[in-house]
C-alpha cells in the first residue's frame, strides 16, 4: 500500500478526542482550548503612565507650561486626590493617573522650582501624551484566544495579565506503550546470551511526551500468542491509543498482527515504506492500534510519519503537514525502486543554500544513524540511486516550532 493511501485511511479512522477539563494556567502549554477565552478585564486596567515624569492636567482654554505639584503617584500606590487645571503629580512608569490628569511630561523635559514644575517651552503639550489609556490594548470581554487554539508559552503570559488562572481544555487521551520480544532486557540489567536491550519502549515514551497525552507504560509482552492477545485486549479497554513495537513482521514469533485481527480490525499493514514496511494499523474496539516494527529506526520513522499525525488529529492540534525543504545532496544515495525511503541526513546551510548529506549507514537496526542526523531525506519510490548534486526534499527533525516532527 502506498504511503498516501495509508495516510488517507489513517485520517479517516482518527476522530478528535472528546471531553473537557479545567486545568491550571501553569500546566496548559500544548493543550487545546475547548472554548474561546474572553478577558474579564481591560488592559491596561486603568489609565497609566508610560514614563517617569509628571502627570499634568492640560486645559486648552488656559494654556500654560507651569504646573503645581500636589502629590505623587507610584506603581501600586495611586494618588488619591484630584488634579485640577494647572496642577500635576509626580508619576512613575506603570502608576495610575490621578483623576483630572490627562497627560504625562517626561522628567527630562521639566525644571522644578519649589512646588512647581516648568515644562521646557519647546515641548508641545498634547492630551494623552505618554499615557496608556485603560483598554487601549484589550477591552474587557474581548476574545483573547479562540476555541481549538493550541496554547503556547507566549499565550500563558497574556492570559495571566488578564487575571486568568485556569483554562478549559480538551482532555488528554490515554496512550499505552508495549514492547514485544523474548530477547529484550531492560537497561540496567546484565544481558544474558542472545538478549538485547529494549530501546523502543523508552524512545517511544520520550517521543510521546511532545503531545498532550497521558502515557502509560505497559511493559513487555513475551512472544506468546495467547498472552499477546490477552494483554492487547486488556490494554485496549483502558487506552485510547495503543502502541506496540515488534512482532508485526512475518516471522514465526510475530504474534501481534494476528492478535489484532482476532480482537478487532486491521486497517492496513505492509506499506511501501523504508524503513517501516511492516507497520500495522487498526483498531481494537474503541482503541486505535499502531503496531510499529521492532527495528528501532523503523519504529521511530513510522512513529514520526504515522503516529505523530494520528496524535495530532486525536488531540486536535494538527495545523499543517510537516514542512518540506529543498536541499542539494552532497553524497550518493543508494535506493531501489519500489518503496518510498526516508533516510537520515545532516542538513547544513552554506552561502545561503541548503546542502544535505545522507548518513552512511542506513540500516534499520542502527540507531546511531540518528545521532548526527537533523533531517530525513525523502527518496521517491519511483527513482533509483541518487547522485551527489541531486535536489531532494527533506523534513527537519528536532524542531517543533514550524512543523510537527520531533525527536
Ligand atoms: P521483530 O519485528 O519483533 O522481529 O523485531 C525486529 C528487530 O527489532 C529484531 O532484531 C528485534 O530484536 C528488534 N527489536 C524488537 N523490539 C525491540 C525493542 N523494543 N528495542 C530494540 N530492538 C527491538
Ligand atoms: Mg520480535
Amino acid at each position: 500500500m502506498s504511503i498516501e493511501k495509508a495516510v488517507s485511511l489513517l485520517d479517516d479512522m482518527v476522530r478528535p478526542f472528546e471531553g473537557i477539563e479545567q486545568i491550571d494556567l501553569g500546566a496548559c502549554v500544548g493543550r487545546t482550548l475547548a472554548m474561546e477565552i474572553r478577558t474579564p478585564i481591560s488592559l491596561p486596567p486603568f489609565d497609566a503612565s508610560a514614563m517617569d515624569g509628571y502627570a499634568i492636567r492640560i486645559d486648552k482654554d488656559t494654556p500654560t507650561n507651569r504646573f503645581e505639584v500636589i502629590g505623587e503617584s507610584l506603581a501600586g500606590h495611586p494618588f488619591e486626590g484630584t488634579v485640577d487645571t494647572h496642577q500635576c503629580t509626580r508619576i512613575f512608569t506603570g502608576a495610575m493617573l490621578a483623576d483630572g490628569a490627562n497627560a504625562v511630561v517626561l522628567q527630562e523635559d521639566v525644571k522644578q522650582s519649589g512646588d512647581f514644575v516648568v515644562v521646557d517651552p519647546e515641548q508641545v503639550l498634547r492630551v494623552d501624551m505618554n499615557v496608556r489609556r485603560k483598554g487601549s490594548e484589550i477591552m474587557q470581554e474581548d476574545v483573547l484566544l479562540d476555541a481549538g487554539e493550541v496554547i503556547s508559552d507566549f499565550h500563558v503570559g497574556l492570559l495571566a495579565s488578564c487575571g486568568i488562572e485556569t483554562v478549559k481544555v480538551k482532555r488528554k487521551p490515554v496512550v499505552a506503550v508495549f514492547s514485544t520480544g523474548d530477547e529484550l532486557q531492560d537497561p540496567g540489567n546484565e544481558l544474558e546470551t542472545g538478549q538485547i536491550y529494549d530501546s523502543n519502549r523508552i524512545s517511544l515514551h520520550q517521543l510521546l511526551r511532545h503531545h498532550a497525552v497521558e502515557i502509560v507504560d505497559l511493559g513487555r509482552i513475551p512472544d506468546d500468542p495467547a498472552e499477546t492477545r490477552a494483554r492487547l485486549q486488556e490494554a485496549s479497554g483502558e487506552a485510547d491509543l495503543l502502541l506496540t513495537s515488534g512482532g508485526v513482521s512475518v516471522g514465526d514469533s510475530d504474534y501481534v498482527r494476528p492478535a489484532v485481527e482476532a480482537l478487532g480490525t486491521l486497517t492496513f499493514w505492509n506499506i511501501a515504506l523504508k524503513p517501516g514496511k511492516p507497520l500495522a494499523v487498526g483498531r481494537i474496539q474503541d482503541c486505535l492500534f499502531f503496531g510499529l516494527p521492532g527495528n528501532p529506526v523503523s519504529a521511530v520513522v513510522t512513529y514520526l510519519l504515522f503516529v505523530n499525525r494520528a496524535l495530532e488529529l486525536l488531540t486536535n492540534t494538527k495545523t499543517q503537514d510537516p514542512l518540506k525543504l529543498t536541499a542539494t545532496l552532497t553524497n550518493q544515495v543508494r535506493h531501489s525502486i519500489g518503496r518510498r525511503e526516508y533516510q537520515r541526513g545532516r542538513l547544513e546551510q552554506k552561502n545561503g543554500r541548503l546542502h544535505v548529506k545522507a548518513v552512511t549507514d542506513q540500516s534499520s537496526n542502527r540507531l546511531t544513524s540518528f545521532a548526527n542526523a537533523n533531517c530525513l531525506i525523502e527518496v521517491d519510490e519511483a527513482v533509483g540511486d541518487l547522485s551527489s548534486g541531486t535536489v531532494v526534499q527533506v523534513v527537519l527533525l528536532n524542531q517543533r516550532s514550524s512543523h510537527i516532527w520531533t525527536l
